[in-house]
């Protein structure tokens, strides 16, 4: 499968997950399951990401809007306290200087997910609301869709890394359902730990379950292999990751899930081409280009695609009047489905 079609499964999944997760049982009418896409750290990058959340929880986050809260803002909103306080009486002391923690009161107040005031020349916070404990669980999803002898191979020593950190709950590898069931030696490569899931993405929407994962250690330090020496000899190097660490992660993680969910694609694409459409495969909505008439990858649908062209003027005038052409129509379509989608509003 090319590299292209690895994309449009990676959308599959995520759509099929957003109807269908966990793939083996019914989630708890009390869990919201949110799915987004390419988040990760630095040093590493999940394809699909779900983040179980606490629904009552998730309805107290979305006081604190729909955009993300980095760690900034987060040191703020989980510190500032009841009554009016002296932000360097409130906030822990920071290992940078203290007025990048006074630019993140102002932008915390900004938003208006703080109150602040300046009494005798210093700037108080209170809290309007207590940032809630609203993450069960962190499943991370890698997708491949041909899992062939060698692509299990070369991915084995990332989910390797993945199981040592532990920065999920769950690890799985997803690929494509085909006629041939998944043969077992496949999976030898694989740490036990991982789950491995079989989608189909087109018309029937199942899944089945080849391997089940285990539970990872989230809550406690991991272990991030930075450098496998090969062979059995060579040592691999490792750094310890404190779980105070992990938990900051996780909590970024979750917060760029719940403001990105998976159809921010159309961000980093040509909506405004004339040839990009939106059809539906299986039962996800994807991107089409009718110019090369086939599901186009992100990277492809780009300024400098030698087929782009944009939309027509006459297009932006007739029905379309005030908010741009059909290309705008359609990331509004995206982003109406993401809020749709986004529980606990
Ligand atoms: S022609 Fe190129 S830019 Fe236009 S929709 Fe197709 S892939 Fe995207």
């Amino acid at each position: 499968m090319s590299p292209d079609s690895e994309f449009v499964f990676e959308l599959g999944v995520c759509g099929w997950a957003e109807r269908n997760w966990p793939p083996d049982g019914d989630l708890d009418p009390d869990t919201a399951a949110i799915v987004a896409r390419q988040l990760g750290t630095r040093y590493r990058r999940w394809d699909t990401v779900i983040i179980k959340a606490d629904r009552e929880a998730l309805a107290q986050r979305a006081r604190f809007g729909t955009r993300a809260l980095d760690s900034d803002l987060l040191r703020v909103v989980e510190n500032a306290p009841e009554s009016w306080t002296w932000y360097r009486d409130a906030l822990p002391e920071p290992d940078f200087p203290w007025r990048y923690v006074r630019e993140a009161v102002h932008r915390a107040a900004g938003r208006g997910i703080v109150e602040t005031r300046r009494q005798n020349n210093r700037i108080e916070l209170r809290r309007k609301w207590r940032y809630p404990n609203w993450i069960e669980r962190i499943v991370a999803i890698e997708n491949k869709p041909d899992l062939d002898a060698s692509a299990a191979r070369a991915l084995a020593g990332q989910i390797e890394r993945d199981v040592a950190l532990a920065l999920c709950d769950e690890v799985w590898v997803a690929t494509a359902s085909t006629e041939h069931s998944i043969e077992p030696v496949l999976l030898e490569d694989f740490p036990v730990e991982a789950g491995v899931l079989v989608v189909d993405t087109d018309a029937d929407d199942a899944a089945s379950v080849a391997w089940h994962p285990r539970t990872l250690a989230a809550a406690e330090a991991g272990t991030r292999i930075t450098d496998r020496a090969s062979g059995d000899e060579g040592a691999a190097t490792v750094e310890f990751a404190d779980p105070d660490w992990k938990a900051e992660k996780r909590l970024a993680i979750a917060e760029r899930a719940y403001e990105r969910g998976w159809r921010s694609y159309a961000d980093t694409m040509r909506p405004d081409c004339r040839h990009f459409e939106l059809r539906e495969s299986g039962r996800t909505a994807l991107p089409w280009c009718a110019a090369k008439e086939k599901h186009q990858s992100a990277a492809e649908c780009a300024g400098s695609c030698p087929k782009f062209e944009p939309e027509p003027p006459t297009w932006r005038s007739h029905g379309w009047p005030i908010e741009g052409g059909p290309g705008k129509a359609i990331q509004r379509l995206l982003d109406d489905r993401r809020e749709r989608q986004r529980p606990g509003e």
